[in-house]
C-alpha cells in the first residue's frame, strides 16, 4: 500500500476518496487484473462499475453531474492504479478527454456526453496519433470538411487507447487542410456513425490490460454541433491541455516506480543466496538506499506538482520536466527491482516483469521525452 504519512497535496477528504477506490478496486479490478492482461483489455462492464463508484471524472462541475472537485481526485486514482500496475484507460477518460468537453464543448454538448462519461456508460478516447504523424501533430492528415450542415471526416489514427471500447472520440483533423496548425480542429466522432471502423488491438511489449488500436473514418459524416469550440481552434487547445496529461503520467509512473521498489525490498528479504538474504548484501542495500532517495525526493516534487496544477499554476514546462523526470526514475527503478529478482524477474507470474514491461512506453507516450526536452528548452 502506498506510504501516504508524509504526502503533503491531499487533505482528509482525499483521503476518505482514496479509502473507497482501494475497496473498489480491491473488489473490482485486482480480482481481474491477470485475465484482462491476458485478454488486451479491461472488461467493458468495468466503466459502468467505476462509474456507479463515482470513480469517472470526478472534476466534472455539478451542473453535468459531476462532483466538481479538484484533480487531486484524480491524481487519488491514477496513484491507485500505478501501484497495483494497472494500465486500465479510464485515467484518460478523466483527466485528459474530459477537460476537452468541460473547457471548450458546447453547452449542448456538455449536457449530452458528460453525465454518460461520468456514469461509464459511454466510455472515451482521444485520437491525434496517425500512422504518418505522432511528435509532429502539425502534419497529420485527417481531415473534416465542413459540407452543409455536416463535417465529413477521413483519414485514420493509430495507437489510440481505448480504441476497442471508446463510443465517443475526439478526433483531431484538418479542417483547413492548406494550413498547419492553425487548420487543425477537434470534432467529437460517435461509434456508431457510418463510416467509423475500428482497426487491430494492437500487439505491444505491454500495457496489455489496456487496448490500443488503430482507427479508421471514411466519410464519416458528423454534424456542425460535433466540433468542440471554434474551427482551427484544435491545436491550441490540445497544446492547452497536454500539461495536465503528462502530469497524469508523472504520477502514475511514481506510483508504479514505488510499486517495483517495495517488490524488490519483499522479494530481497526473502531469497537467499550465500547462506544470507539477498538484502544483506552491500549492493542491494546501496542500490535500494539510491532509489529511496530518488523516490523520496518524487513524491515531494510530485506533491508540489500537484499543488500548482490544482491552484492553476503548473505550466506547460513544469508538467513537461515531471513527465521526463518522473517517467526516468520509473524506468530506473523498475530496471533496478527487477535486476534484484534475478531470473525471477523475468518471469511473467512476478509482478516486477509486468511493472517494467509497462514501464517502457512513459518515455514515449503522452509526448517523447525528447519532446519534453524540446518544450523545457524552449523556456528556458
Ligand atoms: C501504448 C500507447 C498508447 C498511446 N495512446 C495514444 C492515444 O490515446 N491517443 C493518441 O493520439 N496517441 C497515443 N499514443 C501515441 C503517442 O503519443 C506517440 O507514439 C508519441 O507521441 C510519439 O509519436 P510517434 O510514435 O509518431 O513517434 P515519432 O514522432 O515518429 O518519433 C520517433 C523518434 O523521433 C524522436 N523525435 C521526434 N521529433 C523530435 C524532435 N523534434 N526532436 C528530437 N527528437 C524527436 C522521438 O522522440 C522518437 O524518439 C500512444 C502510444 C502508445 C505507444
Amino acid at each position: 500500500m502506498l506510504d501516504l504519512s508524509r504526502r503533503t497535496a491531499f487533505n482528509e477528504d482525499h483521503g476518505q476518496f482514496r479509502d473507497s477506490v482501494r475497496k473498489f478496486f480491491d473488489r473490482e479490478l485486482t480480482p481481474h487484473l491477470d485475465r484482462w492482461e491476458e485478454e488486451g483489455q479491461i472488461d467493458k462492464g468495468f466503466w459502468r462499475k467505476a462509474g456507479e463508484a463515482g470513480l469517472l471524472c470526478p472534476t466534472v462541475p455539478e451542473e453535468y453531474g459531476g462532483l466538481g472537485l479538484d484533480y487531486g481526485y484524480n491524481a487519488v486514482i491514477d496513484e491507485e492504479l500505478g501501484y497495483l500496475g494497472s494500465t486500465a484507460g479510464i485515467g484518460l477518460h478523466s483527466d485528459i478527454v474530459a477537460p476537452y468537453l468541460v473547457h471548450y464543448g458546447s453547452e449542448e454538448m456538455k449536457r449530452h456526453w458528460l453525465p454518460r462519461m461520468i456514469s461509464g456508460e459511454t466510455p472515451t478516447a482521444i485520437a491525434m496519433t496517425e500512422p504518418g504523424a505522432g511528435s509532429d501533430l502539425q502534419g497529420i492528415r485527417t481531415t473534416a470538411i465542413a459540407d452543409g450542415d455536416d463535417y465529413v471526416v477521413n483519414g485514420s489514427k493509430t495507437y489510440i487507447t481505448n480504441g476497442q471500447h471508446a463510443d465517443l472520440i475526439i478526433v483531431a483533423a484538418k479542417t483547413d487542410p492548406a494550413e498547419g496548425a492553425k487548420g487543425i480542429s477537434l470534432v467529437v466522432v460517435e461509434s456508431d456513425r457510418p463510416g467509423f471502423q475500428r482497426g487491430r488491438n494492437l500487439d505491444k511489449i505491454g500495457l496489455h490490460g489496456q487496448d490500443t488500436s488503430e482507427l479508421f473514418f471514411q466519410d464519416v459524416r458528423v454534424p456542425n454541433g460535433n466540433l468542440i469550440g471554434a474551427a482551427g481552434a484544435g491545436f491550441a487547445y490540445m497544446m492547452n491541455q497536454l500539461p495536465q496529461e503528462r502530469l497524469q503520467i508523472a504520477v502514475g509512473a511514481q506510483a508504479s516506480a514505488q510499486r517495483a521498489f517495495d517488490e524488490a525490498v519483499r522479494f530481497t528479504k526473502e531469497r537467499k543466496a550465500f547462506g544470507r538474504t539477498v538484502f544483506e548484501f552491500q549492493n542491494t542495500r546501496f542500490t535500494l538506499a539510491g532509489l529511496q532517495a530518488k523516490l523520496q525526493v518524487g513524491w515531494a516534487h510530485l506533491d508540489w506538482a500537484l499543488a500548482r496544477h490544482i491552484a492553476g499554476q503548473l505550466t506547460a514546462a513544469e508538467a513537461s520536466a515531471a513527465k521526463l523526470w518522473h517517467t526516468e526514475l520509473q524506468w530506473e527503478v523498475c530496471d533496478a527491482a527487477l535486476q534484484l529478482h534475478g531470473g525471477a524477474g523475468y518471469m511473467n507470474e512476478y509482478l516486477i516483469a509486468r511493472l517494467w514491461r509497462d514501464a517502457r512506453v512513459t518515455r514515449i507516450f503522452g509526448g517523447t521525452n525528447e519532446i519534453m526536452k524540446e518544450v523545457i528548452g524552449r523556456a528556458i
